[in-house]
């Protein structure tokens, strides 16, 4: 394939901040960048060269966007696989339909890492009564999970007991779910690996991650944040998981670490991933910049990281820290300090779990960036990590 060069127009299906962070790497490195979302001031409709309002399903909105875009990608886990599709029989899509599909449905992916020998946490699909009769004691207690359409914790109940995982599935309206045991957890960490058309595929470092109420809270990178065996393990499960989708594009695989050092493979993301946030600023290619390149079919350079980072999540409660009514956080004291990176996502209205943006701590070492992003944690009234 011959790369599509700076000068071309991209399309990105779907206006929140992976698509704003797409628009800007998109933008920096010369190509004009058109947005496709619902809402009129979505954060990356605000900054894109253009912005069609439409719902992702709406065929002249499509059509618009398929002709005036030399390639087409996606930042949002639940833009319809079938739009993508629609947008393929007419010009260039990655990732394509089939493997969002399969990352857009827990059951699907679930039955992939089964496919790929990648172990994950035991599981049953929930799909039908009589599946849900069939759930064995050792599967509790567990999680539900609806099977489209979850993110941030959202669509996921805890369940200890039979009883409550029937109430629970009643809850979520008998939608499909899978049932997932609940895995006693030393860490979770997540790898990003970005794979051109040719097959050839490079990774960003591991990332050890902190979620708090099911939300992505601390993001640690730097040599050490694991054990060597893990990153290895990690990287070659993420690399199999890839290269068995033929998948064209930046992907994010989840893991959980058990308590014997163990992996398994939570979720994949078929679009770059807020764990991945910290590769702007501390790597030499971001994963925003690696999505344009193999969107575009430039050639793939495996990044390399030039300073220790951690990146804390800025969700909307910081904004209610000290009264009830939004105010704005201190981005001055934050920004006093060395190596503090503010991204946030032009957003009109805070809310408490809703993600505004996110601060990268850089340092010379692992210690300095380490103390520095305490510090800007505690002037944000972010619990101490
Ligand atoms: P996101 O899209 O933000 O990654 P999500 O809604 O898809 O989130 P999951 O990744 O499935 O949610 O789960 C969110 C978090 O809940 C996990 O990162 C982990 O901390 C916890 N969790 C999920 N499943 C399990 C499990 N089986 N055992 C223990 N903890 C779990
Ligand atoms: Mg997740």
């Amino acid at each position: 394939m011959k790369p599509i060069l700076p000068g071309a127009t991209l399309g990105v299906m779907g206006g929140g901040q992976l698509g704003r962070m797409f628009v800007h790497a998109a933008q920096s490195m010369g190509y004009f960048t058109v947005v496709l979302d619902p809402d009129a001031a979505s954060p990356a409709g605000r900054v894109s060269h253009q912005h069609i309002v439409a719902e992702y399903l709406d065929a002249p909105g499509l059509g618009q966007l398929a002709e005036t875009c030399a390639a087409i990608t996606t930042e949002f886990e639940n833009v319809p696989a079938p739009a993508l599709a629609r947008l393929a029989a007419y010009t260039t899509v990655s990732p394509a339909a089939a493997s969002v599909a399969i990352a857009q449905d827990r059951a699907q992916e679930k039955a992939h890492f089964v496919a790929c020998g990648v172990p994950c946490a035991p599981y049953a699909v929930i799909e039908t009564a009589a599946q849900l009769a069939a759930v064995t004691d050792d599967l509790l207690p567990g999680i539900v999970k609806t099977a489209r359409l979850g993110y941030d914790g959202k669509g996921q109940v805890r369940v200890a007991t039979y009883a409550e995982l029937a109430q629970a599935w009643l809850d979520l309206k008998g939608v499909p779910c899978v049932l997932e045991k609940m895995l006693p957890l030393a860490a979770e960490c997540s790898v990003i690996v970005a794979r051109g058309a040719d097959g050839q595929a490079v990774h960003l470092p591991i990332q050890r991650n902190l979620h708090r109420d099911g939300i992505l809270a601390v993001t640690e990178v730097y040599e050490g944040n694991m054990p060597p065996a893990q990153v290895e393990h990690a990287v070659a499960a993420a690399k199999s998981i890839a290269n068995e989708l033929d998948y064209v594009g930046v992907l994010c695989v989840e893991f959980f670490v058990l308590d014997d050092g163990s992996l398994v493979v939570n979720e994949i993301a078929p679009r770059p991933h807020n764990s991945g946030h910290a590769s702007i600023d501390c790597c030499d290619v971001s994963q925003f910049e690696l999505q344009v390149r193999t969107l575009t079919g430039l050639p793939l350079v495996q990044p390399r990281q030039h300073s220790p980072a951690l990146m804390l999540n800025l969700l909307g409660d910081l904004w209610f820290v000290r009264s009830d009514k939004a105010a704005t956080p201190p981005w001055a004291d934050v920004l006093a300090l060395p190596g503090a990176h503010l991204h946030l996502y032009g957003k009109a209205s805070a809310s408490r779990g809703r993600k505004m943006g996110h601060l990268t701590i850089t340092g010379a070492t692992v210690d300095a960036a380490r103390a520095t992003a305490r510090q800007a944690a505690e002037i944000l009234g972010i619990e101490a990590f």
